[in-house]
């Protein structure tokens, strides 16, 4: 594959992306933090189907993280990233330093009703999904590009995300993708390599509990029974369990029955310090 563009301003990025769409091309962006994994690469395959040129971008993120989060210690790999991305054929990664996207005075936020109020990561990580917003809208503006792939791994991001670029008329189309594990269920993240061989042993019981709980409520179960006993299995297992729940999986809104579905179920949940999340459809 031909190497990789690395821009770090907008008006790098802008120049390509505007020389692509003269030539009638269409431009997909892939928004990450770096330290990428198979989950990452597939979201570029599948931009790929969407569009001829694809940028990634991966920038870590400051105003999403809350003071006591990982910020500092979030994993910095840019070599290894960038040559992944050379083997899947990105065009361009977008790899802006933190004063490019947020220089002095900076003064703005998106404010989100809808999925990013709820009370799921919401609750636990107040400021996270406005900070989430801000960079993803200045991503969207700054790239011009015409869709963005986001992971259902971080499903009530993707939920916020596509609703923002709709009621901003960001002129993006938001393309979701399924979440990719490992061969024991684990969803793939970049935080999974802060766990220790015990905490990784125990992390896939995360997707057990959720698939054996999907399956009780299609068939009918009790929602507030099967829910309750999924959230005890996952603490007496040794995690300290944020949420646990089933939601409408497109409003994000609590549900009482399979008859309020379509459902999603979502949990997040610490094992030590790292906090994982997961969802599936029921
Ligand atoms: P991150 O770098 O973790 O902020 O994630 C960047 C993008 O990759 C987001 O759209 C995530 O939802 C997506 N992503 C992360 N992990 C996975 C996974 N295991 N499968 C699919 N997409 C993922």
């Amino acid at each position: 594959m031909g190497q990789v563009a690395v821009f770090e301003s907008v008006k790098a990025m802008r120049a390509a992306v505007a020389g692509w769409h003269a030539a009638g091309e269409k431009v997909a962006l892939v928004p990450t933090m770096g330290a990428l994994h198979q989950g990452h690469i597939a979201l570029v395959t599948e931009a790929q189907k969407h569009a001829k040129h694809v940028i990634v971008s991966i920038f870590v993120n400051p105003t999403q993280f809350a003071p006591h989060e990982d910020f500092k210690k979030y994993p910095r790999t840019f070599e290894g990233d960038r040559a992944q991305l050379e083997a899947v054929g990105a065009d361009a990664i977008f790899f802006p330093p933190v004063e490019e996207m947020y220089p002095p005075g900076f003064a703005t936020r998106i404010l989100l009703l809808g999925p990013a109020a709820v009370g799921l990561d919401d609750r636990f990580r107040p400021t996270h999904f406005e900070g989430v917003a801000t960079v993803c809208c200045k991503l969207f503006t700054q790239s011009r590009a015409d869709l963005a792939v986001f992971g259902e791994k971080d499903y009530q991001q993707l939920k916020v995300v596509t609703r923002m670029a709709a009621d901003l008329d960001l002129g993006i189309e938001i393309v979701p993708l399924a979440t990719f594990r490992e061969p024991d269920g684990l969803a793939m993240s970049s935080r999974n390599r802060y766990l220790s061989p015990e905490e990784r042993a125990l992390a896939p019981l995360l997707h057990r509990v959720m698939q054996a709980l999907a399956a009780r409520l299609r068939n009918r179960d009790d929602l507030f029974r099967a829910v309750g006993e999924a959230q005890s299995e996952i603490i007496t297992a040794g995690f300290e369990l944020d949420y646990l729940e089933a939601r409408h999986a497109e409003t994000l809104a609590p549900v009482t029955s399979l008859a309020d579905g379509p459902i999603r179920i979502l949990v997040a949940a610490r094992l030590g310090a790292t906090r994982l999340i997961d969802n599936i459809a029921v």
